[in-house]
């Protein structure tokens, strides 16, 4: 459904020639849920931006199912880091939610309909009138989801949307967005520069290089799917698979500016599980 290939993205100032990423090739499929790491300033934002279409890449392309990106596609909703900026102060948390949908411009009550299940999807039937300054940070994050979900995308894009929000509310927070995955069947690119969360979350790990920025690998994340905080970060095969990738950054990290040798698919060979069939890469 989503392909990127070849992605490149160089900035260039007057002074200063920044290349944020240098080759990026992945795929999603539709319904798939997965997570980009990758270590801080390798080009993740950049990355989503030209996904979005907000930013034009150097050279390569984005396709969603099959056309090319060239500015935000419709049936496309992105959650940004910085949530306090992306709520509009002066509006109620409803009419926040309610904006896109009349961009969208659907009738009336279906716009209410659809503002109320997402308020309640994400724990906040309440807080219709509020406005956004009145609410802590997390309640504010999930606004931003709820003005996401109700909008009813093909493609949710997350740009570390919980980096900003305290542990526990955080892992109430990435239990609603596996809790959403699972009833919308939307697509997902999650992005974090958190191992544990990219492995808690994912269907697929996709790691990045740092700079210059490549898909350094792409990891199948055979938890069941069936997760949750306490037994599946207990899980020794949790461990493993996040001890794969913190060693995979580490890697990226001393190998840095090594040539790229194309991004390899893997699974972690590890405890023998019964009922699961794993072949070694
Ligand atoms: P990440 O999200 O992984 O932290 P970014 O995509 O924000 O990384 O940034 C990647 C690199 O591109 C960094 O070196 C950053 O300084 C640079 N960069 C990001 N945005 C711009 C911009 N608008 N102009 C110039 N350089 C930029
Ligand atoms: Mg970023």
């Amino acid at each position: 459904m989503l392909d990127v290939r070849g992605l490149q993205k160089i900035y260039e100032g007057r002074e200063r020639r920044v290349e944020a990423v240098r080759d990026l090739t992945f795929s999603l499929d539709a319904g798939e849920l997965a997570c980009l790491v990758g270590p801080s300033g390798c080009g993740k934002t950049t990355l989503l931006k030209c996904v979005a279409g907000l930013l034009a890449p150097t050279s390569g392309e984005v396709l969603l199912d099959g056309r090319a990106v060239t500015g935000p596609p419709p049936g496309m909703a992105v959650v940004f880091q910085e949530y306090g900026r992306s709520l509009f102060p002066w509006m109620s948390v409803h009419d926040n939610v309610e904006l896109p949908l009349r961009q969208k411009k659907l009738p009336r009550a279906r716009r209410r309909e659809l503002v109320h299940e997402a308020l309640a999807s994400v724990g906040l039937a309440d807080a219709h009138r509020a406005y956004p300054w009145q609410l802590s940070g997390g309640m504010q994050q999930r606004v931003a989801i709820a003005r996401a979900v109700a909008y009813e995308p093909n493609v949710l894009l997350m740009d570390e949307p919980f980096a900003a929000v305290d542990a526990q509310t955080r892992a109430d927070l990435e239990d609603l967005i596996r809790d959403l995955w699972h009833k919308l069947r939307v697509t997902i690119l999650f992005v974090t520069h958190d191992i544990d969360e990219a492995v808690y979350l994912g269907q697929r790990v996709l790691i990045l290089s740092s700079s210059p920025t490549v898909v350094q690998e792409q990891l199948t994340i055979d938890l069941p799917d069936e997760r949750d905080q306490l037994h599946t970060r207990a899980d020794p095969r949790f461990t493993s698979l996040r001890t794969h990738v913190y060693e995979q950054i580490q890697a990226a990290k001393r190998n840095a500016g090594a040539p790229a040798g194309g991004s390899r698919d893997t699974e972690v060979p590890g405890d023998a599980r019964p009922g699961l069939d794993r072949t070694p890469a």
